[in-house]
């Protein structure tokens, strides 16, 4: 777009694609966003990447939907909010009649505001009465909010962005920094050229892995032993922080015990690596002064998630690295506002604050905040929703912003499930794989025409500012709700998102000192409970938010599929730079899809050669759940038994091959670990 500065307009807000939270300020002119610029916000340091400086196109993209549509014979049909209303209430109303609340389900949306994910779990609580609401969280760190919450008693990430700064050890283990949260990967690459030590422990020769000190190619699904191994290691040499481990933890002893069956070579020998290196690394980590971990998927998505979550609160305890300024556990949060999609209960077992439906105080509060009593029953999570859809206990699904028929493992059976469904709206602002199986679809509004708020991964609240008019007749997500609510027979009045923040500061504590204008240059960091705190950077600091840090020593355990004769390669999943999440955006920003346009898979030349496979050939993967054709990318980046997909694209995508083991406690999918077998297509 051609345009001369001093015709456009600025509006600073926060980038809505990751959960780094990067400010920046977008250009406007008329009624279309021209071009986006940094701005030196607290989490970015002036930075954006290559989605947040050039992935803006969605915005204005002649594919947004622009009016209601209402499925008929099969067809959809521009309908007026009116009738779409009118069916959705009378839809709801026959299944909360006929099969009771809990027949009724929604996905909340990691992509839209605090305020909308409050309202939307406000309405399925207080207004259908069921708590089957839940989002993608399931999907990336539902283990992290399980396992630090039971070690530490808060499940998100203890330091901040620009803290890896002041780091002298960064640790980085199941996280491709540098392509999925690329902003703290530059970080992370600037405090190793200002000196810090970098240990990376990766299935796949990541960016950082070349520039680090120490790289560990672990085997896909071996987290558990290899910080066992580190621990044993630091146990061993006497590096652990005896004084820190008597003032601030508690269950030493039996983390002492189970790392005694953990030695170097045994490790060694599980994770696929060489036992030096790994005593080199835990040596590296225990010496350091702030030793900080960095991790993301690669140790959340398993059936162990919540076990390899623990271990890495065990390890940082072990050390004294909780409550430091530069050191600390960085669970990195990848969607733009997952952290505050869990703030603000989009969980089943959850109020908002993490304050539980099955607590009888927590109950009492929000009757009293909502007017209504409450159903005190913890509900469905993702993977229990389909499978409702699918025999039928699920009369009413309500999807907002998510696309779990590419998102969700076994997307073959995701879609025979939604298939069945005898009722779908999904709300959104493209035309997406699930929204093609709903019986209503809404538009609503981008990120980029509405007022509210996004938490990052450092759990700072952020303002998102309205820049342009909702495109068509398109409405902000928060609105839809609004006018819902009331068609319900649900007074809801709120006429600005801020009312919205206002009420929800006023039932959470770690949002009680929350409001517009106190986030109006900075943001805050949570917990913020009064007006005058200042907000909370570092988390722990003087005893952790359950007291004493707790060790959870966790032996190591397989994973759920594992080789064999008929499937004999490990497949993992991740992310690619130039894509975001199912590319209902990214795919639709040319100069952004032109890169990788397509899925394909990395396999090692060896592996490679044993098929018969070159560069740029077709290749079928099969696993247990289907087969797909792609194209194979041959890279020593992968090791000779473990091959590699990007998990972004619907057309021969990967999740029709990855499985649905669960992790028990967390019920998060082991998405990174499916056996699958190559042969050339
Ligand atoms: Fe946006 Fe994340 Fe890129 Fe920052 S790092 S510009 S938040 S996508």
């Amino acid at each position: 777009d051609r345009f001369r500065y001093w015709d456009v307009r600025k509006v600073r807000t926060t980038c809505s694609f990751c959960g780094v939270g990067c400010q920046m300020e977008l250009l406007i002119k008329g009624d279309k966003i021209v071009e986006v610029q940094p701005y030196d916000g607290a989490a970015n340091n002036n930075m954006l990447c290559v989605k947040g400086k050039f992935g803006y196109k969605f915005v204005n993209h002649p594919d947004r939907l622009k009016t209601p549509l209402i499925k008929r014979d099969g067809k959809f049909e521009q309908a007026t909010w009116d009738e779409a209303y009118d069916l959705i209430v009378s839809k709801l109303k026959e299944a909360i009649d006929d099969h009771g609340p809990d027949s009724v389900a929604g996905f909340s949306s990691a992509r839209c505001t605090n305020e909308e994910n409050y309202l939307f779990q406000k309405f399925l609580r207080a207004v259908v009465g069921t708590n089957n609401v839940d989002h993608c969280a399931r999907l990336c760190h539902a283990s992290t909010v399980a396992g630090l919450a039971t070690t530490l008693g808060s499940g998100a990430m203890t330091n901040s962005n620009r803290e890896a700064l002041k780091s002298d050890v960064i640790l980085v283990s199941g996280s491709n920094t540098t392509e999925a949260h690329p902003v703290i990967g530059a970080h992370i690459q600037q405090a190793k050229e200002k000196g810090a030590k970098l240990i990376v422990a990766e299935p796949r020769e990541i960016e950082l892995a070349k520039e680090a000190d120490i790289f560990l190619q672990i085997k896909p699904g071996t987290n558990v032993a290899f910080f066992n191994g580190m621990m044993h290691v630091i146990i061993k040499e006497g590096l652990q922080d005896k004084e820190y481990i008597a003032a601030r933890t508690e269950n030493y002893e039996e983390l002492e015990k189970i790392m005694e069956s953990y030695p170097p070579e045994k490790v060694a020998e599980i994770c696929g690596i060489d036992a030096e290196d790994l005593i080199a690394a835990a040596k590296m980590y225990a010496e350091g002064e702030r030793a900080a971990i960095y991790y993301s998927m690669g140790v959340t998505q398993h059936s162990t998630g919540t076990q390899g979550v623990m271990s890495v609160s065990n390890l940082a305890l072990l050390c004294g690295n909780i409550g430091k300024e530069g050191a600390g556990v960085n669970p990195l949060r990848g969607q733009n506002n997952v952290q505050g999609a869990c703030d603000m209960g989009a969980l089943p077992g959850d109020y908002p604050g993490y304050q539980k439906v099955i607590n009888p105080e927590a109950q009492a509060k929000f009757e009293k905040a909502w007017g209504r009593s409450l159903n005190n029953k913890a509900g469905l999570t993702i993977t229990e929703v389909v499978n409702g859809v699918e025999d039928g206990s699920i009369q009413f699904l309500y999807v907002m912003g998510e696309n779990p028929a590419v998102s969700d493992p076994d997307t073959t059976h995701v879609e025979a499930a939604l298939k069945k469904a005898n009722f779908i709206v999904a709300q959104d602002i493209f035309m997406s794989e699930t929204a093609e199986f709903a019986d209503v679809v809404l538009p609503a509004g981008s990120f980029a025409e509405k007022d509210g708020t996004f938490t990052n991964t450092e759990r700072r609240i952020q303002r998102v500012r309205q820049a342009l008019k909702p495109i068509g007749e398109s409405k902000p997500d928060w609105v839809i709700l609004t006018e819902l609510m009331n068609k319900m027979g649900y007074e809801a009045s709120y006429s600005h998102p801020s009312e919205i923040m206002d009420e929800m500061a006023s039932v959470t504590p770690q949002y009680g000192g929350i409001s517009y204008d106190r986030i109006d240059e900075e943001g805050l960091q949570w917990p913020c409970p009064t007006k005058e705190h200042p907000g909370t950077p570092v988390l722990h600091t003087e005893t952790m938010s359950r007291g004493l840090g707790l060790f959870k020593p966790a032996d190591y355990i397989e994973s759920a599929e594992t080789p064999d004769k008929d499937y004999p390669y490990i497949m993992t999943t991740g992310r690619i730079l130039y894509h975001y999440h199912t590319r209902t955006m990214t795919k639709r920003v040319k100069g952004i899809d032109v890169m990788f346009p397509e899925s394909y898979i990395e396999i090692n030349p060896i592996t490679a050669s044993r098929l018969d496979l070159a560069d740029g050939d077709k290749v079928k993967v099969a696993s247990r759940r289907g087969d797909i054709v792609t194209t194979a990318k041959v890279t020593d980046k992968v090791v000779e038994d473990v091959v590699f997909m990007p998990f972004h694209f619907y057309e021969n995508g990967a999740n029709r091959l990855t499985g649905t083991a669960l992790d028990p406690t967390a019920k998060i999918p082991e998405l990174k670990v499916s056996a699958v077998r190559l042969e050339k297509a």
